[in-house]
């Protein structure tokens, strides 16, 4: 162990030895270069770390006093602990010890708005707080992460390199850029997961169509995954997907699947993307279905009382021909929906907080190490080189060939979903913001004209740029106004 006022060795240091903290240690000790200090609350999970894995070379302390000492100039600490009040605890300590130009790395789960917070306060300290995302769960955080830092420029020429040695590879490219200043990595990590959640609801649908109207078993799934697999579907959800299918469980020799209990757990990511964006007036319908279907799911007394109550369920329709086909097909047009709609969150958001995010650099780095690394992300990234001052991906070449493509088969798709009573959320809600974008007119002129009845909002003429009420309680006779500002 160090000893208070020990030389400083470490260029680097971790605090916060679990899963996560120790796999990003030992990731971090395993590339050249890189000496790691390590320090955690309860001395056990340090001594079990210098146990399993001692010869790594880490430099373990005791106390706080102990870890900070051991890191050479600029001290560099990331803290992988509980997000929340757990992050602010150390945060406090580390600045207590830290001074002018050390680094603060927060890599936990943090809402961007601590970040911002968080940023701010150590700045006046003249501290640097580098908020970062991590993707890839503990396999990643040892092999390889996707990883997301906002903070300042100054922050990152220290932490640049020695993020670029623990990161995924991908396409000969380590997965990790600079995203933007103070909360820009936990934001665009936010989205990273609310997309996460789209893209599994919509495999999750397609399973359930697979299995209820082509009334193919779990296993015969799996290879339809797998066949998937080496398309343009190609991706590590799709991949796992056929893993999960897979498996029989021990005890019974049933499918595993069959006895996961059908509720759906979140950590609040999902929701985080959908308040956020909601907030900045971006349409994440995918993202939101998807957090919705997890809440429908995870409330077994309203489903029961239903299930009760409506009993004459539809007839599941025939599969009809070319059926897996076309669900492949409905699968990837509402997933590019899906990307589509949390780009723009970004898109949004970096307007909102003043960040400047390059968007072919994040499908880059989404490439490999993290939960949603697919092929497909690369037509993100042509996209955005060919030019990044598109409306929407839906509007690039590809994105939009690939959707009219997919069109009939995904109409067909919905369609057969709803006659058989079978919920397709993701399916359903893509489709229906693509029709939106797609429709010359939308009948929001009828709630523009609803919304001046009950409340003079007002509304805009196709005929004239400026603004006007109807007199509904009077002589029903249109005035020229100002906009309504309630
Ligand atoms: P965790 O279960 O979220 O947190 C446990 C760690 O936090 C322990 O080291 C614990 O120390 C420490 N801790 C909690 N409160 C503390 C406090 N007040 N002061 C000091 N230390 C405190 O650990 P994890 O699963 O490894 O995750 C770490 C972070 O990474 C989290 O923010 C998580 O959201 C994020 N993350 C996790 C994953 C994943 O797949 N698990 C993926 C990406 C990001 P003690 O041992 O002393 O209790």
């Amino acid at each position: 162990m160090a000893e208070h006022g020990k030389t400083a060795q470490a260029n680097i240091g971790v605090v916060g030895l679990a899963v996560m903290g120790s796999n990003l240690a030992r990731n971090l000790a395993s590339r050249e270069g890189n000496t790691v200090a390590v320090y955690n609350r309860s001395p056990e999970r340090t001594d079990t770390l210098m146990e399993e894995h001692g010869d790594a070379g880490f430099i373990a302390s005791k106390t706080i006093e102990e870890f900070v000492d051991s890191l050479s100039k600029p001290r560099t600490a990331i803290i992988m602990v509980q997000a929340g009040k757990g992050t602010d605890a150390v945060i406090s300590q580390l600045a207590d010890l830290f001074e002018e130009g050390d680094i603060i790395v927060d890599g936990g789960n943090a809402n961007f708005h601590d970040t911002i917070r968080r940023e701010h306060d150590l700045k006046e300290k003249k501290l640097n707080f580098v908020g970062t995302g991590i993707s890839g769960g503990e396999e990643g955080a040892l092999k390889g992460p996707s990883i997301m830092p906002g903070g300042s420029a100054e922050a990152w020429e220290t932490l640049g390199p020695i993020l670029k040695s623990i990161a995924a590879v991908a396409e000969g490219e380590p997965c990790v850029t600079h995203i933007g200043t103070d909360g820009a990595g936990h934001f665009v990590k936010m989205i990273h997961n609310g997309i996460e959640y789209a893209d599994m609801q919509l495999i999750a649908e397609s399973y359930d169509l697979l299995r209820r109207v082509g009334g193919h078993e779990p296993a015969a799934i799996a290879k339809v995954f797998e066949e998937w697999n080496k398309g343009e579907l190609e991706s590590y959800l799709i991949e796992i997907t056929a893993e999960v299918l897979k498996q029989v469980d021990e005890k019974t020799g049933k499918p595993l699947v069959d006895l996961i209990v059908d509720q759906a757990g979140s950590k609040g990511t999902g929701v985080w993307t959908v308040q956020n964006s909601v907030g900045l007036g971006v349409p994440v319908g995918g993202i939101a279905e998807a957090v919705f279907a997890r809440a429908v799911s995870s409330k077994p007394d309203q489903r029961a009382a239903v299930q009760k109550t409506l009993k004459n369920r539809p007839e599941i329709q025939d599969p009809g021909e070319n059926f897996e086909d076309d669900v492949q097909k409905a699968l990837y047009a509402s997933k590019m929906v899906a990307y589509a709609q949390g780009f723009d969150a970004i898109i949004a958001g970096a307007k909102e907080y003043g960040w400047s995010i390059d968007k072919g650099a994040v499908a880059k780095i989404w490439r490999g190490g993290c939960i949603i690394r697919a092929q497909f992300l690369n037509r993100i990234v042509d996209a955005y080189e060919n030019d990044s001052t598109i409306a929407t991906l839906l509007e690039d070449e590809y994105f939009a060939k690939a959707v009219a493509d997919g069109e009939d088969a995904w109409r067909r798709i919905v369609a057969k979903a709803a006659l058989s009573g079978i919920p397709v959320p993701g399916f359903s809600s893509a489709l229906a913001y693509y029709d939106s974008l797609a429709s010359e007119r939308l009948p929001a002129a009828l709630i523009q004209g609803q919304r001046d009845f009950f409340g003079a909002h007002t509304y805009k003429r196709t005929d004239s740029d400026k603004v006007f009420h109807t007199l509904w309680s009077g002589d029903r006779s249109e005035i020229e106004t100002e906009p309504s500002t309630h």
